[in-house]
């Protein structure tokens, strides 16, 4: 037991963190700052006054490469250490060419090399205070859910990502490896788990799917397997990036169970079969329409979420008009759309004549108006019925909180009124009164 008249009067060495980009991103900035402060670095949200500034970079549209930019630049300007990691670390003159003083550049994943950059500019202090950390590591989301990244990289080649040049390959993680974290986290109090990857449904295929030792059984690095040892941890589990590869319909009946979430984050990207063809993407000769509606027979209060991607290079009218009559038909919960981007070094840059920029704009805007009401009438039928709500914010008389239909940081949000306080991480029963575009409100009847 250490002795507190023993310490030294040394302050830890302070590093300031900035993490943009996707949930992924997030997962990796939380193992980097997990790692330092086991060792004894404390953590800090302002640059001045800090040692040492970490960026967490986003390499993926032109945009979020800006907005890395900027933000290595603020963090110079700021504090004038500045260390970068990420998605854009995988092009490191891109950094170095604007920003020559950076201490360092490392890639995607490379937990070791920025903390040896770190080691290397601004040696730890060992100090037994600040050497505890809680063994579910440090969370970069609120407590109450978390992130679980269950692999890496990607074997897909969609012709407009460049995300398996930066990260590499499928690399999945053994199952009980996962499923030791998940317990880690549901212990340490997390509510709610949200499975991430490149593309979830192909978990496993590069290492066979085999099997590791959880608890007093074998899980295999399947989907489906995982799916059902996480549904056994009694919290609630969301998928994320699934592809509609035909052993999905497998994991449905785990929704109706409430095994897992009734929700599927599914990015479409497309429904023309030429554009899908020249997207390169997986799954996409899959009956979706009709599968949609047999997972809706089998679990009827399935949350569909989505992406799409309109301008993409050779979309023509007909395409065009082919997404919106699938939309309508497939009536999907919560969309997003974007309007393509070339992004440097993606192989749809040249595959087909551009879409010129008004032309992407108008059809964005008629893509977002006809999911608009879509998205409303879907929000209306919730009108009356009964939610259970996972609280993520308190006020002085409303509260903020998410239904199964609401992943964190891209859903809407329940407002819940309540007779007694309510407490962030508690899951209460919400009587719905009213939707708005996005939003549900209603009043706690149950906790
Ligand atoms: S599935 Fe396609 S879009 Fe997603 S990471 Fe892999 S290559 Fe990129």
């Amino acid at each position: 037991m250490p002795d507190p008249a023993a310490k030294p009067d040394t302050a830890a060495p302070k590093v300031s963190f900035v993490s943009l980009g996707c949930p992924k991103a997030l997962v990796d900035s939380e193992r980097i700052v997990t790692r330092l402060r086991a060792e004894g670095y404390e953590l800090s949200r302002q640059h001045q006054g800090s040692d040492l500034v970490i960026v967490n970079t986003c390499g993926f549209l032109d945009s979020a490469k800006a907005e890395s930019l900027a933000a290595i630049g603020n963090a110079l300007k700021e504090n004038g250490k500045v260390i970068v990691t990420g998605c854009m670390g995988a092009e490191p003159e891109s950094i170095s060419s604007a920003y020559p003083d950076v201490l360092a550049i490392t890639g995607p994943q490379q937990y070791e090399s920025v903390v040896e950059a770190v080691h290397k500019a601004l040696p730890p202090q060992h100090d037994p205070f600040l050497d505890l950390v809680p063994p579910e590591g440090i969370k970069l989301t609120p407590r109450h859910y978390a992130y679980l990244k269950i692999s890496e990289g990607c074997n897909n080649r969609c012709t407009f990502c460049i995300i398996p040049r930066l990260r590499g390959d499928l690399v999945s993680r053994p199952a009980a490896d996962v499923m030791r974290e998940a317990e880690k986290l549901v212990a340490a109090g997390v509510k709610e788990l949200l499975v991430i990857s490149q593309d979830t449904s192909a978990y496993g295929l590069d290492i066979k799917y085999a099997a590791s030792k959880w608890r007093d059984r074998e899980v295999r690095a399947k989907f489906i397997d995982l799916a059902s040892a996480l549904g056994e941890l009694g919290v609630w589990v969301r998928l994320h990036y699934v592809y509609p590869y035909p052993h999905v319909d497998e994991v449905i009946p785990l929704m109706a169970d409430r095994a897992v979430l009734p929700y599927l984050d599914i990015p479409f990207q497309h429904a023309s079969p030429d554009v899908l063809k020249r997207m390169r993407r997986p799954a996409a000769q899959e009956k979706t329409l009709e599968r949609i509606t047999r997972w809706r027979d089998q679990c009827p209060d399935l949350t569909l979420r989505s992406t799409f991607i309109v301008g993409f290079p050779g979309e023509t009218d007909a395409d065009f008009e082919i997404l919106l009559q699938w939309l309508e038909e497939a009536s999907l919960d919560r969309v997003g759309c974007f309007k393509y981007e070339p992004v440097k070094g993606a192989a749809a840059n040249d595959m087909a004549a551009p879409v010129p920029n008004e032309v992407k704009e108008q059809r964005w805007h008629r893509f977002m108006q006809t999911q608009q009401k879509i998205s409303t009438r879907r929000l209306k039928r919730k009108i009356g019925t009964r939610q259970k709500v996972i609280i993520d914010e308190v006020g002085p008389t409303v509260a903020k909180g998410r239904s199964m239909a609401d992943a964190p940081e891209i859903d809407g949000l329940v407002y819940v009124g309540s007779r007694r306080p309510l407490r962030v991480g508690e899951i209460a029963t919400v009587r719905i009164e009213r939707a708005d575009e996005y939003d549900l409100h209603g009043s706690a009847v149950g906790f």
